[in-house]
C-alpha cells in the first residue's frame, strides 16, 4: 500500500546526529539537489527525514515503495464518479504542488517503470511531466525528494539503476556510534541507562554474529522495542528473546548463539 502522510505541526521529531548529515541535508535543501539516504533498516533514515522537515518547516509525504507501487499511484489517476471522471492527484503530485518533502522509502522496491518518473524531477527543470492530463507541473520551492534503500537487502535481486542512482547525493548511515546509540535507546525506549547500556552492548555482540551468517543484525529500532518492553515490567530476557532475538531468525542453531549472548549480558 501506498501510505502518505503530513507532517505533525509543531513537535520536533527527536534526531541525534551522528555527524554532518544535518548540514550537507540543508545544504542540498538549500540547492534543490534530491537525496538518497543509504543504511541498514531500523538505523534512523526516516527519524532523519521527519526530523529534517520539521527543521526546514516544510510538508512531509512518505511513500511506502513496494513492487506493486505504479506511477500511477504516485503520480494520480482518473476516478469514475457518477457524472463522469474527476482526477486524482497521487502523494508525489500533491508533494510537487505543496512544495514538500516527499519520502520514498525503501524505493528499491518499485518497479523501474515507477522509479523512471522520478527523473525529470531530481534534474534542474524540476517538473512532473502528468501524461494522463497532458499537464507538465513545476515543482513549488521547498519541494524535495529523498529515498531511502538498504544497500545490504536483496542485493543480487534488486539495485538501483545508475541511471537513478546518479541523480542524487547520497548521505551514508549506519547504526549510530556506540555512546549515541545508547541516549537514543535510553530516550526512545524510556528505560533507564544501565538498561540501554546492557542493550546496546548486546546489539554490538549481535551484530558480530554477521560474519557467521545472520542475515539481518540488530538495529536500533530492534533494541528499542526490546527497552520499552523490559519498562514495561516484562523480564529483560525474555523482552530480549522477543523483541530482538526472534524477529531475526528462524534457525535454531543461530536462535541459541544469540540466546546465548542475550544470557551472558544480562
Ligand atoms: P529506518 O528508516 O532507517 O529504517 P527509523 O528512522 O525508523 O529507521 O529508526 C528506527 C527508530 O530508531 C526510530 O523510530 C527512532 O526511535 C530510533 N532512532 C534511530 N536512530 C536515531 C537517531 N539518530 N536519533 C533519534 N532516534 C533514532
Amino acid at each position: 500500500m501506498t501510505s502518505s502522510k503530513e507532517k505533525p505541526e509543531g513537535l520536533e521529531p527527536y534526531y541525534l546526529p551522528s555527524g554532518e548529515e544535518i548540514k550537507v541535508f540543508e545544504r542540498c535543501h538549500e540547492k534543490n539537489l534530491a537525496v538518497m539516504l543509504k543504511g541498514p533498516t531500523g538505523c534512523g533514515k526516516t527519524r532523519f527525514v521527519e526530523h529534517m522537515a520539521w527543521r526546514l518547516n516544510r510538508p512531509l509525504i512518505t511513500i511506502s515503495c513496494h513492487d506493486d507501487l505504479s506511477a500511477s499511484d504516485l503520480v494520480g489517476r482518473f476516478l469514475i464518479r457518477h457524472d463522469g471522471t474527476e482526477w486524482q492527484d497521487g502523494p508525489l503530485t500533491r508533494a510537487v504542488r505543496e512544495g514538500a518533502i516527499c519520502y520514498l522509502d525503501e524505493v528499491v522496491e518499485a518497479r523501474q517503470d515507477t522509479i523512471v518518473v522520478l527523473h525529470p524531477l531530481t534534474d534542474y527543470r524540476r517538473i512532473l511531466p502528468i501524461d494522463k492530463t497532458g499537464e507538465s507541473i513545476e515543482a513549488e520551492p521547498g519541494f524535495q525528494l529523498v529515498i531511502s534503500y538498504n544497500p545490504g537487502y536483496q542485493r543480487m535481486l534488486k539495485d538501483l539503476k545508475p541511471s537513478t542512482r546518479q541523480r542524487f547525493v547520497a548521505l551514508d548511515f549506519d547504526f549510530p556510534p556506540k555512546e549515541r546509540e545508547i541516549a537514543i535507546v535510553e530516550r526512545e525506549g524510556q528505560c533507564d541507562y544501565a538498561t540501554s547500556q546492557a542493550l546496546v552492548s548486546l546489539g554490538h555482540r549481535l551484530r558480530a554474529l554477521q560474519d557467521r551468517g545472520l542475515a539481518e543484525v540488530p538495529s536500533t529500532r530492534l533494541l528499542i522495542a526490546a527497552a520499552r518492553l523490559i519498562a514495561s515490567g516484562i523480564p529483560v530476557r525474555q523482552a530480549c528473546y522477543v523483541a530482538v532475538v526472534s524477529p531475526l531468525s528462524d534457525d535454531m542453531a543461530m536462535v541459541g548463539a544469540m540466546k546465548d549472548l542475550v544470557d551472558a549480558t544480562f
